[in-house]
Formats: C-alpha cells, sequence, structure tokens
C-alpha cells in the first residue's frame, strides 16, 4: 500500500514552496506516469502536489507569440485545440498517439517531457516544432528550448523547487505537412519502439527521432543533405540517419530492429512531407 502526502495545489507559489523545501516531493498532473512509477517502485515520493487546479497552468491560448500549452492541460484538450489541427497538426498527431482515448483524458504534455521518456511521443513533435519550455520557480521564470529540456533518461533540466509552467509553439508556424510516425508492438496500447517526427518547414524539413537514443534527437545528417546538399532521393537521406542515433535492444525491440525501422519511417516522412 502506497503512502504518502498529498496537497491539492491552487497556488503556484504554495506549489514552489512545497518543492523546495521538501525532500521527495513530485507533482502530480495526470497522473498516468507518476502512480505506475510509484506502484513500481520507480518514484518513492513522500508528499504530491496536485497541480492541476493551478490557474496560471490552465492556460491554452494562441495570441502573437503563438500557442502555449499550460502544463495542466491535458492531451485531448490540445488534440482538440483548433490552433493546434489547423496550425501544428504533427502535434495533435504526437498526443493522439499516447496510450488510450481515457489515458489522454488526464495525461498531459507536461507530465510527459518531464517524466523524460527517451520514448515520450509528444518530444519528438516538440522538437521538430522548435518548442520552447517555460519553467517557473520562486527563483523566477526561465524559458529554454525543448533540445536543452531532456539530459538524460529521466532527467530534465529542472532544478529543485522549479515546474514547467507551459509549452509554447512559436510563430512563425512551420509552411508544410508534419508527420509523426510510430511504430511499436501492438497497434493501440504501448509505448514508442520508435518513434519519428517530420516536419516541413516552406523548402526545408526538420526531423526528430524517440526511443533511440537516451534522449530524443534530431536527424541533422538527414536534415543537412536534404537542407543544404538538396538530396532528393528520400531513400539515401533516409539512410543517413544510422549517423544521428544510437538505439539499444531492449524489450520494445532489438537495436538492429530500431536501424531499420527509423530509416523506413524517416523514407516514409520524407515522402509524406516533402513529395515523392
Ligand atoms: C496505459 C498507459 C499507456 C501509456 N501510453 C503511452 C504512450 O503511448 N506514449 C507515451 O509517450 N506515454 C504513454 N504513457 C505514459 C503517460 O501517459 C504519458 O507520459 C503522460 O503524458 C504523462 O502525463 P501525466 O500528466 O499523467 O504526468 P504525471 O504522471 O502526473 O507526471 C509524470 C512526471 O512528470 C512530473 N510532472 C508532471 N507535471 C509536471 C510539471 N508541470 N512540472 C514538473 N514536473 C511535472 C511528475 O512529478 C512525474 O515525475 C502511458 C501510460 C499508461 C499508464
Amino acid at each position: 500500500m502506497l503512502s504518502y502526502d498529498y496537497i491539492k495545489c491552487a497556488d503556484l507559489n504554495l506549489a514552489f514552496q512545497e518543492l523546495e523545501e521538501g525532500e521527495q516531493v513530485y507533482p502530480l498532473a495526470g497522473g498516468t506516469d507518476l502512480i505506475v512509477g510509484m506502484r513500481g517502485g520507480k518514484f518513492a515520493a513522500k508528499t504530491l502536489i496536485d497541480i492541476k487546479d493551478v490557474p496560471e497552468l490552465n492556460v491554452l491560448k494562441e495570441d502573437d507569440q503563438g500557442i502555449t500549452i499550460g502544463a495542466a492541460i491535458t492531451l485531448n484538450e490540445v488534440t482538440g485545440f483548433t490552433p493546434v489541427r489547423e496550425n501544428v497538426p504533427i502535434l495533435a498527431e504526437g498526443c493522439h498517439s499516447v496510450g488510450s482515448y481515457s489515458i489522454r483524458n488526464r495525461a498531459t504534455i507536461a507530465g510527459n517531457i518531464c517524466n523524460a521518456s527517451p520514448a515520450a511521443d509528444t518530444a519528438a513533435p516538440l522538437y521538430a516544432l522548435d518548442a520552447v519550455i517555460n519553467i517557473a520557480g520562486s527563483g523566477g521564470n526561465r524559458s529554454i528550448p525543448i533540445k536543452e529540456f531532456f539530459i538524460g533518461p529521466g532527467k530534465t533540466a529542472l532544478n529543485k523547487g522549479e515546474l514547467v509552467q507551459s509549452v509554447l509553439i512559436r510563430k512563425p508556424y512551420p509552411k508544410g505537412k508534419g508527420i509523426y510516425l510510430k511504430a511499436s508492438r501492438t497497434g493501440s496500447v504501448d509505448l514508442a519502439t520508435v518513434g519519428v517526427a517530420v516536419q516541413r518547414w516552406g523548402d526545408q524539413v526538420k526531423i526528430a527521432i524517440g526511443a533511440v537514443a537516451a534522449t530524443p534527437v534530431r536527424a541533422f545528417s538527414v536534415e543537412k543533405a536534404v537542407n543544404e546538399a538538396g538530396e532528393k532521393r528520400w531513400a539515401d537521406a533516409a539512410r543517413l540517419v544510422h549517423e544521428d542515433i544510437s538505439p539499444i535492444t531492449d524489450l520494445r525491440g532489438s537495436r538492429e530492429y530500431r536501424y531499420h525501422m527509423v530509416e523506413v519511417l524517416v523514407r516514409r516522412g520524407l515522402e509524406q512531407t516533402m513529395g515523392v
């Protein structure tokens, strides 16, 4: 039986205080990673700070800056938000590929990235969109690019006393199609064996991949071939992805299978976004 203190927090400053002063204090968003992890012994939480009712974290808006997704906003809310669907549908695809409808009714983007799994389904789309992570803490606020947020498996750039306030997709939005392709063992509820986000930006492309390294990674070798050398033979470009990844073998797939599938999905992504 799990034993922990539970604090329902409607005040951001109270959350900062608890996070800074307490030991083994965890923000609780949807709980779909945290509670499962506590039951499995991954997190030894003594206190959970329920942040779902904090007003500053319940923001979902589009303004001059772009689209801001607060840390308490669920994946289903993101998927249903018209500015996301119209301008950055690749993010809606990433959110939609997480778990099941009922999981997505609780789970958040902030929880997905703060869990810092290299296989997090929203991460690759966020990398391909150059998303910004807005971090808040008692010492002040700061914003960092998503690529600096992931440090390693289970490790983020958050300092003690800080939490993610929101994710920002900046304007100008990408011009062109984006697609998130996920390979998993089952057709339905499963983590990605590999996840590939391919986002066209005019005549350029940004590609990000999950579950093939300690953090999600950009496929810079492929991007360079397409964006700088003008490579249009997508199969040749996709082969270069091997230089960008260092997959491991685990219960979801072998290293060799991951190399193969990433190449296949990058090629398909290029065909579907940049044209056959
Ligand atoms: C059945 C099932 C299927 C799943 N399938 C998938 C899948 O297909 N793809 C996938 O990517 N994931 C999957 N997951 C994992 C999980 O649902 C997602 O990672 C989800 O987005 C986590 O969000 P959450 O709001 O529930 O996070 P929580 O569980 O509340 O939190 C996760 C971690 O982030 C921390 N945290 C939460 N919010 C903040 C914040 N604002 N600031 C700082 N730290 C914070 C928590 O303390 C905790 O350490 C699955 C989980 C289950 C149970």
